[in-house]
């Protein structure tokens, strides 16, 4: 049980957004707890961990957190058929996401902030000078006080809007397994509506002897992976579940209000996610890393206003928010798509100027709103070259 410190800050939640909060907190010398109601930061995992080469670099991981590089993915259409799409660098790493949730935790602890596991946060209340965060350990109840909160719950939960943030309205959800899997050496991206509503499919080549398989869709999603999983045993691609299913809401777009008094929220706990693909794990950190700076001073100022702390709410938008809208209006694009549509759309991988520009042009694994707008004019002319007449 935490003593009676009153702490700079505490950052609920130890996943990537909030560790990395922590510890740049800490290294700017505030004293700072993690409160994490898990008995072990990373663990249970849902998520697949797969983050840009671009993510990895910026944050200096280590290369024994690598499970699989990622250069070349094996794109389904809804009847099947497979296009590979190969580029000349590395794109991305499927991580050990257990294993990546504790080194930034051992990170934030080595510049000092403070671990508390096993400890829920149920409210947290603005008292005019700080905060004061209701804990519970154990069905034991106790109060954390502290300068300021940093919200990184991840998606769900009442806590966000408690705190006076307000959360994402709109969700997918995603559910993953692992599997006994030996053939299985390259990502598989599936499509169509055997997936769901704008959902799509992915089997992930894992640690030795396994893979991950998971899907991503609107509702109803813990029975499309069931078919998933049935239709790809049949298949003989895969063996038997090694794990139970894992199921977790994913935001699609950005909160409206992410600062309060004394309180930031980031990571998915706001919406930092892209709506494409459901993926939060970069633009988490990125969030963390803009949001601890100015917490940082407003705590040394002693000014921890909502209008002060308004500065990072400008800086992650400016940095995110037209990242996360374009990909909120290609996903409601994606979900009025028909499979014929969809079917024909993967036939024009065959066309070998249309795939070239696929390998060459395509957005970034991370940002897609500049190239994607001229990528996007390019496929449009290469399409009227390769069909002539129609339109
Ligand atoms: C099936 C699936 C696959 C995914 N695959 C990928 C992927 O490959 N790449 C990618 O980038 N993203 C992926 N994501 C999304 C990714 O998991 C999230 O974007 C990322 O984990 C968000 O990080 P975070 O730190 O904001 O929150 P989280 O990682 O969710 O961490 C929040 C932490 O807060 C704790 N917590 C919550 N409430 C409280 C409370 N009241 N008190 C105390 N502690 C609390 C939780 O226990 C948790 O440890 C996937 C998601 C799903 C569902």
């Amino acid at each position: 049980m935490p003593n009676e410190t009153t702490y700079d800050a505490i950052v609920v939640g130890a996943g990537p957004a909030g560790a990395r909060t922590a510890a740049v907190l800490a290294q700017r010398g505030l004293h700072v707890a993690i409160v994490e109601r898990n008995p072990e930061p990373g663990y249970p995992t849902h998520c697949t961990g797969i983050v840009s080469a671009e993510c990895f670099k910026h944050y200096e991981l280590p290369e024994s957190l690598i499970i699989q590089p990622i250069q070349s993915f094996v794109l389904r259409s809804p009847s099947g058929r497979g296009a590979t799409v190969q580029r000349k660098a590395i794109q991305a790493y499927v991580l050990d996401r257990p294993a990546m949730d504790r080194l930034f935790v051992e990170r934030a602890m080595s510049a000092g902030a403070e671990l508390i596991t096993s400890t829920n946060v149920a409210d947290i209340t603005w008292t005019g000078t700080g905060i004061e965060a209701q804990a519970d350990r154990a069905g034991t109840s106790f109060t954390i006080s502290a300068h300021a909160a940093v919200i990184a719950t991840g998606f769900g939960g009442k806590l966000p809007r408690k705190a006076g943030l307000d959360a994402p309205g709109d969700l997918l959800s995603g559910c993953q397994v692992v599997v006994e899997a030996t053939g299985v050496d390259e990502l598989e991206v599936m499509t169509g509506q055997a997936y769901g509503e704008g959902g799509f499919g992915w089997l992930v080549p894992w640690k030795p002897g396994l893979a991950l398989t998971g899907l991503m869709t609107r509702r109803g999603t813990m029975n499309y992976l069931r078919d998933q999983v049935a239709r790809l045993q049949a298949e003989g691609r895969i063996g038997t579940v090694r794990e139970a299913y894992r199921c977790r809401a994913i935001p699609i777009g950005a909160s409206s209000h992410t600062v309060a008094n004394g309180v930031v929220g980031v990571g998915d706990a706001i919406g930092l996610v892209k709506p494409t693909s459901g993926g939060g794990i970069y633009f988490g950190l990125l969030s963390a890393d803009l949001a601890a700076p100015i917490l940082a001073d407003a705590i040394w100022a002693g000014d921890l206003s909502a209008s002060r702390l308004a500065a990072y709410e400008i800086e992650w938008r400016n940095l995110l928010d037209a990242e996360i809208k374009l990909g909120k209006a290609l996903r409601a694009l994606i979900e009025q798509l028909p499979d014929s549509l969809v079917e024909q759309m993967h036939r024009l991988l065959g066309v070998p100027g249309l795939k070239r520009l696929l390998v060459r042009e395509a957005p970034s694994f991370d940002w897609h709103s500049g190239p994607l707008i001229s990528f996007l004019a390019k496929l449009q002319q290469k399409t009227d070259e390769a069909t002539p007449g129609v339109g």
